[in-house]
């Protein structure tokens, strides 16, 4: 009998497949149950309005049979079947279901990913066999055919015997070779491997005559007993997904225990979100906030992403549109009937149910946080140890566009009991008179809570925040005002926290010494932009401030960026304690000994610096001016 044609994208479709490479080979077997599954809903739906179909739900079946020696894997259901032009139609010609446009997709790259993410249905068993035999006949119908094809040569259709109806498919698997073993695909823990990562939910039993061992009946007592190989038929699919039962039947454990499984966490997670969403978007949920930062969190290897289900049919192990870059922590699956299982990557990414799912997944996880927070502080707590910095840095990328949605989620060390807090509780108890938020930067909480002008401010009886990780005051600034509060760092020549009487004083006296701290300024050169006595530095005799938009912090931070040559440079004041003996003694240094001033003014510059966390610039001309102090 003669050859038919396929069409001509078939043809090159088949050739594509052929050379996949091999991780994505072993979706055919997903492909072809799907299609079993397909069948068997046609013909199960046609049960309910047609009597002739006497079938009960139990019986609809998908069987899966292995043959080692011939080589073959066969996938067959008892579903509607196909007749001669349904098997030319719908296995002669690609992309039946038309939601896929072959011609738009020249790129290599992008044709493998296809084929690995989303399938094209029967033509991937292409990859692994050398040949496929499509036995079928439909419902009701006295003949069966065979479709028959070596791949892009053709196939052939003719008559055949099939005593029940239903579709058989038999894949006469590639021989192996070096770089792939076919012969996998015949072994009872690659098939279940497969049946319950992309099939699992599959609502029909997918049935396999397994090997089981067990301890041979009859045995002697105190005896170790005997085992002997029993054939039975084993249901590989568990059915029914966990995320579509109701959540009141679910335990704990039973979240937990699937967790682990699915996600490979040893530990159980925070908290485990489970949705299900109708109207617009209509679609099951279930996420997890893990408990801990997987090792590679924080580097460029992790990928984020949840877990896409067509209708209980896994589509993609990865889909990172889901979540935002913020919320890139969460694993968890979605299952949604509106997407199709042959998408694109290229169309999913612009499809409107899913960019709608999205939104309604980030509002979930945003407002399951927040409950979290209210309700159970230690957990949240610990949540935020783990990926708190990752939601500083949400706030922080965009320039702040996402910080309505993170702000009340971020927390930080206080001068309230060293204890983390949330922005809103901070304003909750702000003086009246207080209007801005005051923060303090330090290599850690406790350094920051150590500055001169932190002690300070603390010491007039407001809060100030111990900001300690090097995204924080970056996020800070992102926000801008939270509840119409500015943040002011305590390092900042800005701060005004002094009485007027004070300040006063304080221009008072710094005029008076002008002509002395000019010539202090001038001995540090560009290292500072002036030097001022400063009124609220309670025991310290000095510190650095900063002027303009830089803070010494920030400063720092983007000079230990890659590529950056120090070239960041913030505006530094020298500020003297006006209310320390040390101010008396300049000026009498000042009137008398002006090379001693000078030696003293670049130690308390270093000194300065040393306070504020940062290293001296040249510690032997610091050494030898102190020794010089000394004889
Ligand atoms: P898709 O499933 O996306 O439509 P496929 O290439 O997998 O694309 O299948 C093409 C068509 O062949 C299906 O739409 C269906 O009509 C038919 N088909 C495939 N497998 C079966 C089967 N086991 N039983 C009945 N029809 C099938």
């Amino acid at each position: 009998m003669a050859k038919k044609q396929f069409k001509t994208e078939s043809k090159k479709l088949l050739d594509m497949m052929i050379n996949s490479i091999y991780t994505h080979k072993e979706i055919f077997l997903r492909e072809l149950i799907s299609n079993a599954s397909d069948a068997l809903d046609k013909l199960y739906y046609r049960s309910l309005t047609d009597a002739s179909v006497t079938l009960t739900r139990e019986d609809y079946t998908i069987e899966l049979a292995r043959d080692k020696d011939a080589r073959t894997l066969t996938i067959a259901d008892n579903g509607c079947g196909m007749t001669k032009e349904e098997l030319e139609n719908n296995l002669g010609t690609i992309a039946k279901s038309g939601s896929y446009d072959f011609k738009q997709d020249e790129a290599a790259k992008e044709k493998v990913d296809i084929i690995g993410q989303f399938g094209v249905g029967f033509y991937s068993a292409f990859m692994v066999a050398s040949r496929i035999t499509v036995r079928s006949r439909v419902f009701g119908a006295a003949e069966a055919w065979e479709w028959q094809s070596e791949g892009a040569d053709g196939y052939t259709v003719e008559p055949c015997e099939k005593e029940t109806h239903g579709t058989e498919i038999t894949l006469y698997l590639l021989p192996d070779n070096d770089d792939e073993r076919y012969s996998d695909f015949l072994e009872e823990y690659k098939i279940r491997e497969l049946v319950r990562k992309y099939s699992d939910y599959i609502r029909y039993p997918i049935r396999m005559e397994v090997e089981e061992h067990r301890p041979k009946e009859g045995g002697e007592e105190g005896k170790a007993p005997e085992y002997e190989t029993i054939k039975t038929i084993a249901t590989l699919n568990s059915m029914v997904p966990l995320w579509k039962r109701p959540a009141s039947e679910i335990t704990e454990e039973e979240y937990n225990t699937f967790y682990r499984e699915k996600f490979y966490d040893y530990e159980a997670p925070v908290k485990t979100i489970h949705t299900v969403s109708e109207g617009t978007a209509s679609f099951h949920s279930l996420l997890f906030i893990p408990s801990h930062a997987p090792f590679d969190y924080y580097t460029k290897s992790y990928e984020k992403g949840l877990c896409l289900y067509s209708s209980g049919v896994m589509i993609m192990e990865k889909c990172a549109d889901l979540v935002p870059d913020y919320f890139s922590f969460v694993r968890g699956l979605v299952d949604s009937a509106d997407l199709s299982l042959n998408i694109s990557r290229e169309m999913l990414q612009h499809d409107r149910q899913l960019k709608l799912i999205a939104r309604t997944v980030e509002k979930k996880i945003k407002s399951e946080l927040l409950k979290l927070l209210e309700s159970d502080r230690e957990r949240y707590e610990k949540f935020y140890g783990a990926f708190g910095l990752q939601l500083k840095y949400g706030v922080y990328s965009d320039y702040g566009m996402h910080k309505d949605v993170l702000s009340d989620l971020l927390m930080f060390t206080s001068s309230n009991e060293k204890k983390l807090v949330t922005l809103k509780e901070y304003v909750s108890r702000m003086k009246e008179e207080q209007k801005p938020i005051y923060y303090a930067c330090g290599e850690t909480a406790d350094a920051a809570a150590m500055l001169p002008q932190a002690e300070a401010v603390v010491d007039r009886g407001f809060e100030v925040l111990y900001l300690s990780d090097d995204v924080d005051e970056f996020a800070l600034r992102a926000i801008g005002t939270y509840a119409e509060h500015t943040f002011v760092n305590v390092s900042d020549e800005s701060l005004d926290i002094a009485t007027d009487e004070e300040k006063e004083k304080l221009k008072a006296e710094n005029e008076s010494a002008e002509e002395m701290l000019k010539f202090m300024k001038e001995t540090l050169g560009d290292k500072v932009s002036a030097v001022r006595f400063s009124g609220s530095l309670k025991n310290h005799p000095v510190c650095l401030a900063s002027e303009g938009g830089i803070s010494l912090g920030m400063e720092k931070v983007l000079n230990e960026m890659p590529n950056s040559n120090g070239a960041i440079k913030a505006e530094t004041v020298l500020e003297i304690n006006l209310n320390h003996p040390l101010a008396a003694r300049l000026r009498v240094l000042y009137e008398g000994e002006r090379d001693r001033l000078a030696a003293c003014t670049k130690i308390l510059y270093a000194q300065a610096r040393l306070i504020g966390g940062m290293s001296v610039e040249n510690p032997t001309e610091l050494s030898n001016l102190v020794c010089d102090l000394m004889l």
